[in-house]
């Protein structure tokens, strides 16, 4: 008897299907939600923080969440082609995978070098990722005749808002967000020649945001459930220092939409979700929250989504 597909082979497939019409069409910058989950807990329903903008078969990456380079070949992304790797901030769910993506992607083939930017200790955090993983390094391009990994990643500490990067594909700007005690958090905003997307990273309601998203034709968002937040701090031992950093650090699904139309943004997608596992919050109930306060195009993300 014929087996029946699994969902996942059937977004793999969608995935793939989506590389193949995109690659005839030059140009066009595709944007696909690797991972929608906030915060570092694994969850079975939502991988950790992390998109990829693709422009003619060039991967830029924003955050690193664990798993971030599983997620790229369940995208049908190939790793090498890898360009540029932008970290929002130092938090685990962000940063996780910085190292292992671009290891990884080294090991499936990557010859060419991978811009990384974020703010510090960026620099450091590369050089002691390739000390601890010098052994499995050495063996490979001893054996396996890979060129030194060292050369390939080329870090940039980010300390302020403005141009990071331009090239033939994309011209890449970012501005100082409000992330609580972690400094410098940033946004990142990407003009390419068919459009341009802001992802905010993590933040409270931030005017410094709501100016660099201007006219964006699309902001991903990362967002907050407030009843939720009682009920998922509740069994925590550290409930009320933790109720106090998702408040004073993050965004009210409310205020995601009121970010939007502050900015005039066209499509809002909402990410990051907090709770991103349990309690379960429905993508009604988040459409719900936000629709009051945005009326343009409003996408509830899920993990490989294209945008
Ligand atoms: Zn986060
Ligand atoms: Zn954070």
């Amino acid at each position: 008897m014929k087996r029946m597909a699994t969902r996942r082979e059937i977004l793999v497939g969608v995935a793939a299907l989506a590389a193949t019409s995109a690659m005839a069409q030059p140009g066009r910058s595709r944007l696909i939600l690797l991972g929608t989950g906030g915060g570092p807990t694994p969850k079975a329903n939502r991988s950790a923080p992390a998109q990829a903008i693709v422009v003619n078969g060039a991967a830029y990456v924003i955050d690193c969440g664990n798993g971030v380079a599983r997620q790229m070949a369940l995208a049908g992304l190939p790793l090498n082609s890898l360009k540029a790797v932008f970290l929002t901030h130092q938090h685990s769910d962000h940063n996780a995978d910085y190292g292992n993506l671009i290891w990884l992607s080294w090991a499936a083939n990557l010859t060419t070098r991978v811009e990384t930017y974020g703010p510090p200790p960026l620099k450091a955090m590369t050089r002691l990722f390739l000390e601890m993983n010098a052994y499995d390094i050495a063996t490979r391009i001893a054996d396996e005749g890979r060129p030194p990994l060292k050369g390939l990643i080329v870090p940039h500490e980010l300390t302020t808002g403005g141009l990071v990067a331009e090239d033939a594909n994309v011209k890449v700007t970012c501005a100082l967000v409000d992330h609580g005690a972690v400094k410098p958090a940033f946004a990142y905003r990407f003009d390419c020649a068919d459009r341009s997307i802001v992802i905010s990273g993590d933040t409270r309601p931030s005017d410094n945001l709501v100016r660099l998203a201007k006219g964006a034709d699309v902001l991903v968002h990362e967002v907050l459930y407030g009843p939720a937040v009682d009920r998922m701090v509740g069994a925590e031992t550290n409930a009320k220092t933790l109720r106090e950093h998702l408040l004073s650090s993050h965004t009210l699904a409310e205020d995601v939409g009121k970010v939007a139309t502050q900015a005039g943004v066209k499509t809002l997608v909402l990410s990051h979700f907090v709770p991103g596992g349990a309690p379960v919050v429905t993508d009604e109930q988040w459409a719900a929250a936000v629709r009051p306060h945005f009326a343009g195009k409003l996408v509830v993300g899920r993990d490989l989504m294209e945008l």
